[in-house]
């Protein structure tokens, strides 16, 4: 993503586009103060910035540090290794050069868009880039490049689901972008509405990192929403590691599993973060206890800047087969990577 992709409450953008007297809601204001800087973000953990020369500090980092507080308490104090910390702090190492197979659109994504914002990539379901903002930037994330200036505003909405009238075989939307849930619920009730009179859509899915590192965000007005549209709704969570799972984030899951969302959990194979079979194990365990249930483990994505994340595929079939005897099967997450032109995720054996 791009320096365009600054969150609802920092850039002016979305609030224009709200009513008038519209105040920020509280997670926005928690949003906003999250931790932009690694040299504070470092300080915060009691790590001393001097002794971290592989930190990119860099304040113009065309993708920069950007992580809410709440993310930041999981984290342990004086660990440099913590895993949550190696998912959003900016290194030195994104900048070296690539290796062969790394590239800027990995997945083929801009090769699948139907209209701008509108990805139909697969049978029955359309993506749809709802907003280009995140809460958290992970920095693995294969949309780090991605040209938000497309991604659709009110306007561009009505056009792209006007494309997906004449879809009849599309019976599923999922909301992505960036992060659905990055939207007001304003915004995203508007964005709702639009999609539910499409009558051939029985689901609407949301794929959301929020209720994970913002679980603020859950909130009763967001409940209400997803409570109260004749869609089936599915949330698919993006969690990589059982840290990420303490007991606020598990009250916001079941908290939409009660408004009758169905739950799923997507994570990222990744090295130094949750690259062995216990950590896995124990994230499963985890998620199973708030609700959820583990659905894909994706290799990484080539994406240039996040090579040093990579988990060779050996190694992972390796930790796949480990899972594998650690849990019941409902427990294990499928192994995928994405293809460009494959007709789904391409198992991995
Ligand atoms: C991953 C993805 C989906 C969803 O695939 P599922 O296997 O149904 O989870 C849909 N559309 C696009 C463009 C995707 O990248
Ligand atoms: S929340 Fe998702 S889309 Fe946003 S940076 Fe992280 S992985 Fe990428």
């Amino acid at each position: 993503m791009t320096d365009r992709s600054v969150s609802p409450t920092m850039s002016g953008h979305m609030i224009a586009r709200t009513p008038a007297g519209w105040q920020p809601e509280s997670w926005q204001r928690e949003l906003a103060e999250g931790y932009r800087l690694p040299a504070e973000l470092l300080a915060a953990l009691g790590l001393d910035a001097a002794m971290h020369a592989d930190v990119d500090f860099d304040p113009h980092n065309p993708f920069p540090q950007r992580v809410p507080l709440s993310y930041v308490q999981r984290m342990r104090r004086g660990d440099p290794s913590d895993p949550l910390l190696r998912q959003v702090l900016p290194l030195l190492s994104e900048r070296a050069p690539s290796p062969a197979g790394y590239g800027r659109d990995p997945v083929g994504d801009l090769d699948a868009a139907l209209a701008p914002g509108v990805l139909h990539k697969y049978q029955g379901r359309a993506l749809l880039i709802a907003t280009g903002a995140c809460a958290v930037h992970c920095r693995y994330c294969f949309r780090r490049h991605f040209p938000y200036a497309d991604a659709p505003g009110a306007s561009e909405w009505k056009s792209a689901l006007a494309t997906l009238t004449d879809h009849k075989d599309v019976y599923e939307i999922i909301l992505s972008g960036g992060d659905p849930l990055a939207l007001t619920t304003h915004r995203l009730a508007a964005l709702i509405e639009r999609i539910t009179v499409l009558p051939q859509l029985r689901r609407l899915r949301l794929h959301t990192r929020l209720p994970v590192v913002l679980p603020a965000r859950i909130d009763q007005a967001l409940l209400t929403l997803l409570a109260n549209t004749r869609l089936k709704t599915v949330m698919v969570i993006h969690a990589n590691h059982a840290n990420e799972i303490d007991t606020q984030v598990r009250s916001a899951l079941v908290e939409l599993a009660t408004a009758g969302v169905t739950l799923l959990n997507q994570s990222v194979l990744l090295q130094g973060v949750n690259d062995d079979a216990a950590a896995l194990a124990a994230l499963s365990e985890a998620l199973f206890d708030a609700g959820v249930t583990p659905y894909y483990l994706h290799l990484l994505d080539r994406v240039e800047g996040s090579a040093h994340f990579e988990v060779p595929t050996h190694e992972a079939l390796q930790i796949h087969a480990q899972l594998r005897a650690l849990l019941p099967g409902y427990l294990v997450p499928r192994l995928v990577r994405e293809e460009p032109g494959a007709p789904a995720k391409t198992p991995v054996f």
